[in-house]
């Protein structure tokens, strides 16, 4: 950093950095250093720091235009951020300056960054993948462009109000946001509506019937050690015309300004996944608007750059993170027919060598399709272009003698049951169809893909689906939220895990080092105390940081079963009530998560966590034995502080209905033992960190399939006295006096269909539990299982996933 300016009357030993943020402060922010509020001042240090980046971000951009680099383009309808600060202090290495600098002037650090607001742009693990994947790229070195939206409220923030869940909006941008960039130059016409003619040269000619402007906003994405700085580029949205000057002056304001007000729709929030048909359109509208603004950025850029739209697969790569950009594909294929004026063909050759799809659930009601007729009447150029895409790969299936049961599952187009159900477009094949690649998030949801939802397209296509296991960025996740075990680590092993997480194996030898442990379990212990101390303040509950704390922190939904952890408590409570004599192992069970807001039992079980929380933290009977605690608002943040001091992770999902999980890695990198089934990525964390370093239970994924033919809830449950009593005891109000009916529907549904096998899954997950109590019992062996886990997950690191995708689907490594 450069001295740029001395603090007037400022003692000699002011650092220059400390002067160069006061000045920030008075040219920037307008404000002398007696009057900044904490707001201020995070405000004038991220300006400062931002100097630095914006130098290193436009030699990043410079070297890749001149070396004629190919691009990866990360299409994502999701970007779950988090707090910027520490992240790009720490790496670009200055994180230790800034601290002092601040000091100086007063200012703790600590409390800025807890101020700074968390860019909470997705759901959950898909959208923090997106970001993990964007600092793995700038840390390889990679020249990549995230593209998405700039929700102007995000997801939205969970209060937790006598126990259920409330939704209020999200605010993160109340105090102007210093990390981004409007690039007002960058601007793109996004029409929606209208007809298509025919010209007299046959060329068809979309005539949209309304149309907005996307804007370009960018954050730079700082790599590892600042070796690289990448844009993130999200669209916001401006209507044309900011006024209607003649509605204005008739006296019609709100007509006047509708056209704004439209638009600012478009770019307001981010639907939860899960949610109802309600607002459908305005979803389709904010797929199309970002991905057309996107891939009129991508080709604008080639072509200025390379002359050439034929050379585009040489030099971009373009992800499709799920199927929400799935429209890109048709996008594309208008740009270069319509545009470009090249044949069908080749136009489609281009397409298919361009993109990429990874898929992420095999759920069939998160995957998406729209009705015909509002896809055709709000796109019905792409419409068109979807029929003709469609004609091509029938034929090709066609040619390969597939079967006409096969042909209805392959075609693009669902159309529609017996019953009357309308025609609808299937966003998964045609982002199948339009892709080079396809892959899975993790090797078992890989398989599936290609024994159930794609069958067919696999059959047709057998070189196409492929496999890249998820990964998480180990800077956030380690060095940047455990600073106490990345300080033990490195004096232990040396530094060299700090740029190959692979490295960490190196710790392996010190499981079985008494003194080692021992310096382990005391890092530990302080994470653990202080996230006590958080609690105690946020929510006071006063909780024993040598407790075993047992967290599941992740989205509410049935097929992540937090049902089944929650009877299990209440298993437990039963058992501690009828029994207090015996030696129970302290535990505190810690929930985190939010639930879209139309999915009800979702809902129902945040409240039932809650109601077993008043009833179980307020019975002196129990004591300090067992302790309940939901924690409101899961974000980013919230689990940078709740993850490092964590000693049991619950990975519980139904088997074959986790694609992969990335919570699962975040806690075994931060040294807790994983309880949990062999779904999604607990299979391969399994394999690496070895049998007995983790409690595997229940069914796996083909034993699901099975058991469901004839499978009778209502029998296990009178089977299993544990789990019986537990029902029972939810079903009849005992945690729920005021209102003793509250758990009679959710508990039906358990009896009747228990379609997420909660009931099946119920004694093997008890006895596990059982057997984590023996082994917490036995302080050393956890400890050193501990360290096992946190040796042997560097795998994960998302710069292995990354290098992967680099290497066999994008061509860039
Ligand atoms: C990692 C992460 C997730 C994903 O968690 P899973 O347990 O894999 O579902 C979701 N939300 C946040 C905030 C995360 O950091």
């Amino acid at each position: 950093m450069t001295d740029t300016a001395t603090l007037p009357d400022s003692p000699t030993i002011t650092p220059p950095l400390a002067a160069q943020i006061v000045d920030t402060l008075v040219h920037r922010i307008g404000k002398d250093a007696d009057a900044a509020l904490p707001h201020d001042w995070l405000a004038a240090t991220i300006l400062t720091v931002r100097n630095d980046i914006i130098e290193r971000w436009m030699e990043s951009t410079k070297a890749a235009h001149a070396a004629g680099a190919k691009r990866v383009y990360y299409l994502s309808l999701e970007f779950l951020i988090g707090r910027l600060l520490r992240d790009a202090l720490s790496n670009l290495g200055v994180m230790e300056e800034v601290r002092t600098a601040l000091d100086g002037l007063g200012v703790d650090i600590g409390e800025l960054e807890e101020i700074e607001p968390d860019a909470a742009l997705g759901n959950g693990g898909l959208g923090r993948l997106a970001a993990c994947f964007m600092e793995s790229l700038a840390s390889l070195d990679l020249p990549a462009y995230g593209y998405g939206i700039r929700y102007v409220n995000g997801m939205f923030r969970q209060r937790i109000d006598k126990g259920w869940q409330v939704e209020l909006p999200e605010t993160w941008l109340r105090y102007g946001n210093p990390w981004e960039f409007e690039r007002r130059e960058s601007a793109y016409f996004i029409g929606f509506g209208g007809d298509v003619d025919t010209l007299a040269d046959g060329r068809a000619h979309w005539d949209p019937a309304e149309a907005v402007e996307a804007v370009a906003v960018d954050t730079p994405v700082v790599g590892w050690r600042g070796k690289r700085v990448n844009t993130l580029r999200l669209w916001t949205a401006r209507a044309f015309d900011p006024i209607r000057l003649d509605a204005f002056n008739a006296g019609d304001h709100e007509l006047a300004l509708a056209g704004q007000v439209r638009a600012e729709t478009l770019v307001r929030v981010l639907y939860p996944a899960d949610s109802t048909p309600a607002g459908q359109e305005l979803r389709l509208r904010q797929e199309y608007f970002f991905s057309s603004a996107s891939i009129q950025d991508i080709v604008r850029r080639h072509v200025q750059y390379f002359g050439d739209i034929r050379t585009l697969p040489d030099k971009a790569a373009i992800q499709l993170n799920d199927t929400h950009p799935a429209v890109s594909v048709a996008e594309l294929m208008r740009l270069l027919v319509d545009h470009h004026d090249l044949p069908f063909d080749e136009a489609w050759e281009i397409t298919r060598a361009t993109f990429g799809y990874t898929n992420h659930t095999l759920l069939p009601e998160a995957l998406e399709s729209w009705p015909l007729s509002l896809f055709e009447r709000l796109l019905p150029r792409h419409m068109q272009l979807v029929y003709a895409i469609n004609a091509r790969l029938l034929k090709e299936a066609r040619a390969a003698d597939t079967s006409e049961e096969a042909i209805r599952a392959i075609s693009l187009i669902d159309e529609g049951g017996a019953w009357g159900s309308e025609r609808r477009v299937r966003m998964a094949n045609l982002a199948f169809a339009g892709a080079h690649s396809v892959n899975g998030v993790a090797a078992l949801h890989t398989d599936l893909m290609k024994s159930t939802v794609f069958a067919d397209l696999h059959r047709l296509y057998p070189d196409r689906i492929n496999n890249k296991t998820n990964g998480i960025t180990p800077r956030r996740w380690l060095q940047q939220c455990n600073p106490g075990l990345t300080a033990l680590v490195t004096e232990a092993i040396g530094p060299a895990f700090l740029d190959d997480a692979e490295r960490l194996a190196d710790l392996v030898p010190f499981a079985d080092d008494a003194s080692f442990r021992e310096r382990f379990a005391a890092v530990k212990r302080s994470n653990k105390r202080m996230l006590a101390t958080y609690l105690q303040e946020s929510m006071r509950l006063k909780l024993d940081p040598d407790a075993l704390f047992d967290v599941q922190i992740k989205r509410i939904h049935e097929y992540k079963r937090q049902l089944l952890n929650i009877l299990e408590t209440v298993a437990l409570y039963d058992q501690i009530r009828s029994h207090p004599e015996r030696d129970w192992v302290p535990r505190v069970k810690i929930f985190a998560g939010k639930a879209a807001s139309s999915y009800h039992n979702a809902k129902l079980i945040i409240k039932l966590a809650n109601d077993v929380a008043r009833r179980v933290n307020g019975d002196p009977a129990i004591g300090d034995l067992l302790k309940v605690a939901f924690v409101p608002n899961y974000n980013v943040s919230l689990a940078e502080k709740i993850i490092p001091a964590a000693n049991l992770s619950e990975q519980i999902s139904t088997a074959g209905m986790e694609a992969s999980g990335t919570g699962n890695m975040k806690f075994a990198l931060n040294g807790a033992l994983t309880i949990g089934t062999l779904d999604g990525a607990n299979i391969e964390i399994k394999d690496r960190v070895g049998d007995e370093n983790i409690v595997i239970f229940g069914m796996t994924a083909e034993e699901v399939a099975q058991r469901r033919e004839g499978y009778d809830p209502r029998a296990v449950i009178d089977n299993s006295p544990e789990l019986r009593q537990a029902v029972e005891a939810i079903a009849s109000g005992v945690f729920s006096p005021d209102d003793p009916d509250r758990y009679k529907g959710l508990i039906a549904g358990l009896y009747d269909h228990d379609w997420f096998m909660v009931a099946a899954d119920f004694d093997a997950y008890d006895a596990a539990q059982r057997g984590v109590d023996a082994r917490w019992r036995n302080e050393g062996d956890w400890n050193a299982a501990a360290i096992r886990n946190v040796a042997r997950v560097g795998w994960f690191s998302s710069d292995r996933t990354i290098s992967e995708y680099a290497r066999q689907i994008w061509g860039v490594m």
